[in-house]
């Protein structure tokens, strides 16, 4: 055990139980062993060497006036830091931990998106509370998840929030498939705060003393309650003193909005590209002009409602906006010149904001009242709800506040001790004080001349500086004349320093005035700094305005850069989409624009095409559509109609895992547990390719099987690209199924082309199949079939996919492997091999990498629309069953008696009589 000073610091650290400590050592704050070698590493700082009790410790510090940057760059990497001021008590030095910096504690933020701090407790019933707190804003806002799948929900919501730090409650922490999901998906700290914090009776009574009675009105839930009080307790415990501007707590309903889970967000785009540097669709569409805009603007697109009556308020607003493009541009011109007041109101309230964060406040309530009257003036904007925002908001009271302010100099030092901070006038003692000061100054401003004159020197000059305080100066070649009261305190090279008795006085009489004149000023601005403070509400009310304001702004800009259109929000489930674009291939390219239509009657459509026909294109288009409808914004369709949904679902196609080395098939298969058993019969569910990532029948059986149950027991709104052309004949099947396929060049006029709406013209001609000549490069994704046959549906099971779905596609498998067997058999071997799919050739090889050529494994029940099996059927002559007969065999086999009336029953026979009669 080390012992002196290094073994203080060590106690110190382990009683924080902070990751570093940064210990103050008179004018240094010094960090040793293990943390000065991090530290020096981090931050590029020197580590030295110190020798306490005979050993040897690595060092590193920062002067005190310098640590704020440094803890903060720690902090923003992940680091909690405690900080241990020394006080000289009675003569002795104690030290002692009094603030722990932490990533979702830190006050002198830069970053321009919230930083959030949340907080999760689990009942243990399924109910999750979740608490999050941006103590920069001191915005604070709680939750309760429940249900079966509340554990999924209660991660959606952080990946929304997208939180620097996260405490996982008692029940939470022992949850590893929790907190992997956490490390995986955030970037987040987990800090394991005390565990009491948690218990109800103490969290409840946390929340109680900072907002009042508020838990039992705003009817936050026990687990809510416990996570809330946590996080109160945290911010506390950190001694950031941010705590009395967080004022409000906001209980909100998960279910006002629409479920976007983290791997949707993620797919679509929403806020992170999913390859480096790619675009977004908050990169493409963000105009805004300041920082509180621009999160704003986020945190709409990351989640969006479910509310007809908010959306409608939003879509008023960019629509009035659109309507004048004068004043438009007018506000966007001054809100440029807005600061965040939400923010610098944090800062005041906790004491840390400087003379520059209160300069910024005053200049941004400035804006204001030129805000207000530019918005009054516009016919367009003096009824949308763009002038309800600044109706609401308190003018007198921001100009007096604004006046009050006028009392800051305009262009304050750095330093506030030091004088300089406050105009005349505002303070009549101060006024006094610094006329003193003044024609104290003047006595030197006229020294030089004065001595000059009198001991007829020819040049000396008067200075002062920190160690020397004020001097005459006077040249070597001079001090014959210096006079005998002049006494000598420095000598230089070419030059003598003296001073004398008057000088000295004076000198006494200007440091005392300037000390006089710091503390007073200081106290002055302290006297400001608190109004800012006491009226942090104001200012968050103001600081929303502005963020709101600039956030339609920016959605009106980009409706009409690029010429969106209102969406309509419909009753009912339809969505109807004329001419609609890709909100950010529409921008990077000449976009052929195309039609969507479902309603209950047609909800599921089944897109096929070649690879980089489109396909993907087409149902992320839907899916941003639906989005940012009901974000509020205008969306890039000639016209659409949005039945608003409860939620948007994706997953995408195997390669983008492979990419990043996941294991794909359980995350696919993953993913599609999650979606079956999520979904409702209001979601849109976009799955590009299902069950790629195994052998191919096993991938037919499951997306197969997936189709029905999303179909016949979910409901949702679907959309589903396939390379699987088998799938198409699913459309026969199921009545709300129907087939769209991406027109291909030199493609003969296509049946299903009409009625699908995916009206591609010439323009992507080009484009179209290019994908396909690409096999090459993509030939190693070719999952070789692994023993085991039925992999693929073992792994779907053990993915949680619904025991309906396993089991059908169970069922499925079996049917196409009698299928392949009859086909096997009609070829030269008696074995059913097995066969995987080439995603590059778009070919069926076997297990040895052969490619199959004519025995065709695709050839599958009903499948009649495939060109690859058409063309396998004409070559493949060994006696298999005549195709027509196999399908009409199939469906019959496949026709379930419960679920078909004698009506459509006759007819389906009368159509299979005529097929089998070779009609
Ligand atoms: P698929 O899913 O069929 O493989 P993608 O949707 O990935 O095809 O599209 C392939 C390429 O074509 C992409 O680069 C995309 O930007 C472009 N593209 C897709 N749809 C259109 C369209 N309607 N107009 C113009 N370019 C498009």
């Amino acid at each position: 055990m080390s012992s002196g000073i290094v073994g203080e610091f060590f106690e110190l650290k382990a009683d924080s139980g902070a990751d570093l400590l940064a210990m103050q050592m008179g004018d240094f704050y010094e960090f040793f062993g293990e943390d000065a070698e991090v530290v020096g590493e981090e931050l590029d700082l020197k580590v030295s060497e110190r020798s306490s009790g005979g050993e040897h410790y690595a060092m590193a510090g920062v002067p005190v006036d310098e640590l704020t940057p440094y803890i903060k760059a720690l902090a923003e990497r992940g680091y909690r830091i405690a900080v241990a001021d020394q006080r000289d008590e009675d003569g002795d030095i104690v030290r002692e931990v009094v603030r722990i910096v932490t990533p979702g504690t830190l006050l002198e933020t830069d970053r321009s998106d919230a930083q959030y701090l949340a907080s999760v407790a689990c009942d243990g019933e399924d109910a999750y509370g979740l608490a999050v707190c941006d103590v920069t804003t001191g915005r604070f806002r709680a939750t309760t998840l429940s249900g079966a799948d509340a554990a999924a929900r209660a991660l959606s919501e952080l990946y929304r929030f997208d939180p620097v730090e996260v405490l996982p409650g008692p029940r939470v922490r022992s949850d590893d498939d929790f907190l992997a999901s956490v490390r995986d998906e955030l970037n987040a700290r987990l800090t394991l705060h005390e565990t009491e914090a948690f218990a109800p009776g103490r969290a409840r009574h946390r929340l109680t003393e900072q907002f009042g009675d508020v838990p039992g009105t705003v009817g936050l839930s026990e687990t809510a309650v416990a996570a809330a009080g946590a996080a109160i307790d945290y911010v506390e415990a950190t001694g950031v003193g941010a705590l009395a501007s967080i004022t409000r707590i906001g209980a909100y309903e998960p279910d006002d909005h629409v479920a976007v889970d983290a791997t949707t967000q993620r797919n679509l785009e929403v806020t992170e590209p999913m390859t480096p540097g790619g675009r977004t669709l908050f990169g493409t569409i963000d105009h805004t002009e300041t920082s509180a805009g621009g999160r704003l603007l986020k945190e709409w697109l990351t989640r969006p409602l479910r509310r007809a009556g908010t959306l409608e308020t939003r879509h008023d607003a960019v629509d009035a906006l659109l309507g004048d493009a004068l004043v438009r541009e007018g506000i966007a011109e001054t809100l440029s010149e807005a600061y965040d007041v939400e923010r610098a109101a944090s800062r005041a309230v906790s004491g840390s904001a400087d003379a520059d964060a209160l300069l910024r406040v005053r200049e941004t309530l400035a804006l204001v009242p030129d805000l207000g009257e530019r918005i009054e003036g516009s016919p367009e904007l003096a009824d949308s709800p763009v002038a309800a925002l600044f109706a609401d908001l308190d003018r007198a009271a921001i100009a007096d506040l604004r006046s009050e302010l006028e009392a800051l100099a305009d262009d304050p030092p750095k330093t506030l001790h030091e004088g300089g901070l406050i105009e005349r006038g505002y303070d009549e003692d101060l006024d006094e004080l610094v006329a003193r000061h003044e024609a104290a100054l003047e006595f030197f401003e006229t020294l030089e001349e004065r001595e000059t004159r009198r001991h007829g020197f020819s040049r000396v000059t008067v200075g002062r500086n920190k160690t020397d305080g004020y001097y005459v100066q006077v040249p070597k070649s001079e001090t014959g004349s210096v006079p005998e009261e002049y006494e000598g305190i420095k000598t230089l090279k070419n030059a003598e320093r003296y001073v004398f008795g008057e000088l000295r006085e004076k000198e006494r009489e200007i440091f005392r005035l300037e000390e006089e004149r710091g503390e007073r000023e200081y106290e002055a601005f302290c006297r400001l700094r608190a109004s800012v403070a006491d009226r942090a509400d104001l200012l968050g009310a103001v600081g929303r305005a502005l963020a709101e304001l600039d956030a339609y702004c920016s959605l009106a800009t980009h409706a009409a850069r690029q010429g969106w259109t209102r969406p309509e929000l419909a009753d009912e489930r339809v969505l109807d989409i004329e001419a609609g674009r890709h909100p950010v291939v529409e921008t990077e390219t000449q976009f052929v624009p195309n039609d969507l239509y479902l309603d209950r009657e047609r909800r599921f459509l089944l897109v096929t095409g070649p690879n980089m026909s489109g396909k993907s294109t087409y149902m992320r288009q839907a899916a941003l559509v639906t989005l940012l409808a009901q974000v509020g914004s205008f969306v890039p369709a000639d016209s659409a109609r949005v039945g608003l949904v409860d939620g948007i679902y994706t997953r995408v196609g195997a390669l983008d895992e492979l990419a990043g080395g996941r294991s794909t098939f359980m995350v696919e298969m993953e993913e599609l547990s999650n979606i079956l058993h999520s979904a409702t019969d209001e979601s849109l569910v976009v799955l590009d390719e299902v069950g790629r990532g195994t052998a191919t029948y096993d991938g037919i059986s499951i997306a197969w099987a997936a189709t029905e149950y999303l179909h016949n027991e979910v409901g949702a709104f679907a959309l589903f690209a396939t390379h699987y052309h088998e799938l198409t004949s699913l459309a026969e099947e199921l009545p709300r199924v129907e087939n769209v396929h991406v027109a291909v060049a030199g493609e003969p006029e296509a049946e299903a082309g009409a009625e699908a709406g995916v009206g591609t013209e010439t323009g992507t001609e080009g484009d179209a199949g290019a994908g396909s000549d690409d096999g090459v490069a993509f030939l190693r994704t070719i999952e070789p079939g692994p023993t085991d046959r039925s992999y693929g549906v073992h792994v779907a099971d053990l993915a949680g996919v619904p025991a309906p779905v396993v089991d059908r596609a169970g069922e499925v498998l079996r049917r196409l492997r009698e299928e392949r067997a009859i086909e096997a058999r009609g070829g030269d071997s008696g074995e059913p091999v097995q066969t995987v799919f080439d995603l590059g050739s778009g070919e069926f090889r076997d297990g040895a990498g052969r490619s199959e050529g004519g025995a065709n494994g695709a050839d599958v029940p009903g499948d009649d629309a495939t060109e690859a099996s058409d063309a396998a059927r004409s070559t493949s002559d060994g006696g298999a069953v005549d195709p027509d007969t196999a399908a009409v065999v199939e469906e019959v086999r496949e026709t379930s008696l419960a679920e078909t009336s004698p009506v459509e029953l006759m007819n389906r026979v009368r159509e299979w009589q005529r097929r089998l009669d070779g009609e």
